[in-house]
């Protein structure tokens, strides 16, 4: 099935930090695969923008590099040549004057503006206030911003007001990039298009619900950086809380983007604190030549956590009794991010000698392929009696719908194309990143005051023993992390 390309309004979109690691990354070979599809008007133009001293043509050529290496696309001479050609550079700093003037002349105010904050956190305070001083932006522009959106509550409230200073809520697009998989926007479609789960999805049906994200790289060459935040603001304030949300957030009275972000606050909020005894705590230890966790992190004494496990509980109707454990990690056995609800099980079987206990269980995997599967008990085929056996009814999008896996754009694709949209639904807005952090904060502040010290685990292991402990007290398994 070849997907629908709508076409957006013509854009200007300014790229600050548009020669960093994520511009040429992601945001770039990204916006090239959204101009092969068609979805980029021609018109529009794309302003890369950051201190080091280029001009255009300089731009254009790191850009093509940059495709070259990560667009995942098939080289095509002629369609680079005219996607280059809508590039543009302007060298800017984000704390001088340099630029800016020239910014404000290069921009049209009667196409969508917007203006990706690709840069520390830092410099956001100094690129909102001058993109106003110098009248580049006014009140349609739309500003985009990158994760992390604070480390901790206070930190989030300065950022929110930083940027509330000169943008309304309706500009501000934060971006979490779980939020533009495919299969995140599935998993609305499968919970509120269809009437078969609804009546289920709550405590007297649903024994427990898993989110894992389980990575297989370490965090060698950023381990510096990483070692300041650790999986629980790097991961669970954002990525898995919004995991979490949509599957137990109420139905939205319609699909627009507050309506489904009041709900998802509403989950945040009713979230309960979550005991020690709670959360598992991991860094990977060294294997053969392989660096460990603190070794990558260059320091022998860190205390920060490369995996995390907990149990958690949403003390609403819906929710109360239900736990919901998420987990993730670095270094672990697979790639692999799956949500999964299990079903309770039947209080009685009628047929004689199935004494194996059989569970509906729902997965929903993002990565690395993402599709829904939904296990079902039947009867084993052939004679020999009524012997049960359990088997998955696969959703695999690209196997179900034939999705050729270049159709389907990546989750900044996606999301840079809701920007240009005016579409916020897919982005966290101000208050749910602070209720998020409002309830990280005691977790992590606890931590410091018991001196916690995360245990070791094997590289390509599925995390310390204690958190498969943290299920098996409660007489419940992980699922198993396989690609
Ligand atoms: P990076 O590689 O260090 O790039 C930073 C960019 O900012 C460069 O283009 C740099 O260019 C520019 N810059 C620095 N100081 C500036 C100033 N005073 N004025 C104007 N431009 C300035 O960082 P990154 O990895 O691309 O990350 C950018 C943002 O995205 C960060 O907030 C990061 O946390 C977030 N993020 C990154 C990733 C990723 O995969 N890389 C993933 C998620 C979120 P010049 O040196 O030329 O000025």
């Amino acid at each position: 099935m070849v997907s629908r390309v709508i076409p957006v309004e013509e854009f200007d979109l300014v790229i600050f930090g548009g020669t960093g690691d994520l511009a040429r990354r992601k945001i770039l070979p990204g916006l090239f695969r959204r101009f092969l599809s068609g979805q980029m008007p021609s018109g529009s133009r794309i302003i890369g923008a950051a201190r080091s001293d280029l001009d255009t043509d300089g731009y254009r050529q790191m850009i093509r590099a940059a495709i070259a290496e990560f667009g995942g696309v098939e080289k095509s001479d002629t369609k680079i040549e005219e996607f280059l050609a809508q590039l543009h550079y302007i060298p800017v700093d984000a704390k001088g004057e340099a630029g800016w003037k020239e910014l404000h002349d290069l921009i049209r105010f009667e196409v969508v503006n917007a203006f990706y904050f690709s840069v520390a956190p830092s410099l956001f305070g100094d690129l909102a206030e001058r993109l106003h001083t110098f009248n580049i932006a006014d009140n349609d522009s739309r500003v985009v911003v990158e994760k992390p959106f604070g480390r901790d509550l206070a930190t989030a409230q300065e950022l929110n007001d930083t940027l509330a200073e000169h943008f309304n809520e309706t500009q501000i697009y934060r971006i979490d990039h779980y939020l533009g998989k495919e299969t995140v926007q599935n998993l609305m479609a499968v919970r509120f298009g269809n009437m078969l789960f609804e009546p289920l999805w709550n405590n007297h049906y649903v024994d427990h619900i898993q989110i894992t994200v389980a990575e297989t790289v370490g965090v060698g060459g950023r381990g510096a950086y990483y070692d300041k935040s650790g999986a629980m603001r790097d991961m669970v304030q954002n990525h898995l809380m919004q995991l979490l949300c949509l599957i137990a957030m109420e139905a939205p009275s319609q699909f627009d983007a507050d309506a489904v972000r009041d709900e998802k606050l509403k989950v945040i909020r009713a979230l309960q604190g979550v005991e020690p005894h709670h959360i598992v705590r991991g860094q990977y230890d060294a294997k053969g030549d392989k660096a460990s966790y603190r070794q990558d992190a260059e320091d022998p004494k860190s205390f920060t956590e490369s995996f995390i496990a907990l149990r958690c509980e949403i003390a609403n109707w819906r929710w109360a009794g239900v736990p919901f454990y998420m987990r993730t990690g670095k270094k672990l056995k697979a790639r692999s991010s799956e949500i999964t609800v299990v079903f309770k099980d039947l209080g009685h079987s009628i047929f004689p000698g199935d004494e194996k206990r059989h569970r509906n269980i729902l997965s929903i995997q993002l990565q690395p392929n993402e599709g829904i599967q939904l296990q079902v008990t039947i009867k084993e085929p052939g004679p020999g009696g009524m012997r049960l056996i359990d088997v998955p009814l696969d959703m695999t999008f690209a196997d179900a719908l034939g999705l050729d896996a270049d159709d389907s754009p990546d989750a900044y694709e996606r999301l840079i194309m809701d920007v240009m949209r005016g579409n916020q639904t897919l982005f966290m807005r101000g208050d749910e990143v602070e209720a998020a952090w409002a309830w990280t904060d005691p977790i992590i502040e606890g931590w410091k005051a018991r001196s916690d010290v995360p245990k070791l685990y094997d590289q390509g292991s599925s995390g310390p023993e204690d958190a498969m402990a943290l299920m098996h007290r409660e007489d419940r398994r992980w699922r198993d992390i396989k690609e």
